[in-house]
C-alpha cells in the first residue's frame, strides 16, 4: 500500500464525517455513553435516545446517582439492560475510585465495569490520542477488502490479522483517534456490507479487492449457524394492584429484568411443584395468541400465562423464578427493557384490548 494512504483517509474523514452529537460536542463522557449505547442498535434510533440520556444525566456524577427507574426509562427500547447496569456501575467506580476524573489509558479503562477491549480502545484513542487499534465490524469488512484477505475474518485468527494490521498502521499517524474513527466511518458509510460505494472511496488506489475487481467476494461469507427452535412460557404474575417483574434466574435471558420465563416442558413441573392449580383464589389463564421472537440463533415461540392471585402471602411462587421481584403499579410498558417482554405484554394486551389491564380484578 502507498505510504500516503493514511493522509487520503484522514482528509476524506475531516471533510465527510457525519455530524453526530458526540462529535459536535465532544467529551469523554459523551463518547463513552455513545459507545455503550450504540451496540446492537441503529443510528436513527440511537441519536434521540442519546440526546435524551445526556440531557437528563449530563455527567458521570448524575449517572452514578440515577435511580433504577430513571435508568430503565432512559434505556427503554435499547435492549440488553445489563449494559445500562454496567454503565452505571462504571460511573460509580469512576466517582468512588477515580474521584470523578476519567481514566486516561486503554489499560485503565479496561478496569471499568462494562468496558471491553473495543469500548476502551475507542475512548483511549478518540479522547486521549492513545495509539491503540479499534476493530469493529465496519473496520473488519473494510480491511478485509483493502487487503483481499481470504481468511475467515470473524475467526480468532482473522480478527488478529485485522487488529495487527490496524495496530501497525496507527503507529504511522499523528492522530490515532481520527484514524480509528475514519476507518470506522469508511466501513459504516462507504465500504458498506451491501453495495459499497467504491466510486466515492478515498482508498480505491490502495484497495486490493477493488484492483482485482472482486469486492463482492470480501469478506468471505461465514457459514450460518443452524437455528434452534424453542417453545417458552412467559409467566405474568398479577395481584389486585400490580404486576411483578424481577431479575430472571436460570435459562432464557438469565440475569435480565422482566417477566419470568420457563421452557414449555418445564412449566407443568413447576406448577405441580407449587400446587398452583390447588391454591385457593388463584386464577391461571393461557392467552390464546402466541408470539414469535428471534435471538441470535434461537427461534422462539412463546405463550403468555397470566397468573392472578395474592402474592403478598405467597411470594415464594415468584421468588422461585426471579430474584429481586418488585411490583409495578402503573406504566408497566415503560418498565420493560427487552423486546421479548414488550412482545409478551403486547400479546397479553390483545386479550383485553379495550380496557386497562390494571383495572382487571383478579
Ligand atoms: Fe471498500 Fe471499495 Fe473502498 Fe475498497 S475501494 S475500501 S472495497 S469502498
Amino acid at each position: 500500500m502507498q505510504e500516503n494512504w493514511h493522509e487520503n483517509l484522514l482528509t476524506w474523514f475531516r471533510a465527510k464525517k457525519r455530524p453526530l452529537p458526540w462529535r459536535l460536542e465532544k467529551s469523554t463522557y459523551r463518547v463513552w455513553i455513545s459507545e455503550v449505547m450504540s451496540q446492537q442498535t441503529t443510528l436513527a434510533f440511537l441519536i434521540p435516545k442519546f440526546n435524551t440520556f445526556v440531557a437528563e444525566l449530563p455527567n458521570v456524577q448524575a449517572l452514578a446517582n440515577a435511580s433504577e427507574e430513571t435508568m430503565r426509562r432512559l434505556w427503554s427500547g435499547l435492549g440488553y439492560y445489563a449494559r445500562a447496569r454496567n454503565l452505571q456501575k462504571g460511573a460509580r467506580v469512576i466517582c468512588d475510585q477515580w474521584n470523578g476524573d476519567f481514566p486516561h489509558s486503554y489499560e485503565a479503562w479496561r478496569t471499568i465495569p462494562g468496558c471491553g477491549p473495543y469500548t476502551s480502545s475507542v475512548i483511549a484513542s478518540v479522547c486521549f490520542n492513545e495509539k491503540v487499534a479499534c476493530v469493529d465490524g465496519n473496520v473488519t469488512r473494510a480491511v478485509s477488502r483493502l487487503l483481499a484477505l481470504s481468511e475467515d475474518v470473524w475467526s480468532l485468527k482473522g480478527q488478529k490479522q485485522i487488529s495487527d494490521f490496524v495496530s501497525k498502521q496507527i503507529l504511522k499517524v499523528e492522530t490515532p483517534g481520527d484514524f480509528n474513527e475514519a476507518m470506522m466511518e469508511l466501513g459504516a458509510t462507504v465500504c458498506t456490507k451491501q453495495k459499497p460505494s467504491c466510486e466515492s472511496c478515498p482508498l480505491t488506489t490502495q484497495c486490493e479487492a477493488f484492483r482485482r475487481n472482486c469486492v463482492s467476494q470480501f469478506p468471505p461469507v461465514k457459514p450460518r449457524k443452524a437455528f434452534v427452535e424453542e417453545a417458552l412460557c412467559t409467566l405474568v404474575f398479577k395481584d389486585a394492584e400490580s404486576y411483578f417483574l424481577g431479575r430472571r434466574k436460570k435459562g432464557f435471558l438469565e440475569g435480565t429484568v422482566g417477566f419470568p420465563v420457563l421452557r414449555q416442558q418445564d412449566f407443568k413441573k413447576w406448577a405441580n411443584n407449587y400446587d398452583l392449580h390447588k391454591l385457593p383464589s388463584y386464577k391461571v389463564t393461557t392467552v390464546e395468541n402466541r408470539f414469535r421472537h428471534t435471538i441470535t440463533n434461537h427461534k422462539i415461540t412463546a405463550e403468555v400465562i397470566l397468573i392472578e392471585g395474592d402474592y403478598h402471602s405467597n411470594i415464594k411462587l415468584i421468588e422461585s423464578l426471579l430474584t429481586e421481584p418488585h411490583p409495578i403499579e402503573k406504566d408497566l410498558e415503560n418498565a420493560l427493557s427487552t423486546s421479548f417482554d414488550k412482545k409478551a405484554w403486547a400479546t397479553l394486551c390483545t386479550r383485553v384490548s379495550n380496557q386497562s389491564l390494571f383495572s382487571l380484578e383478579p
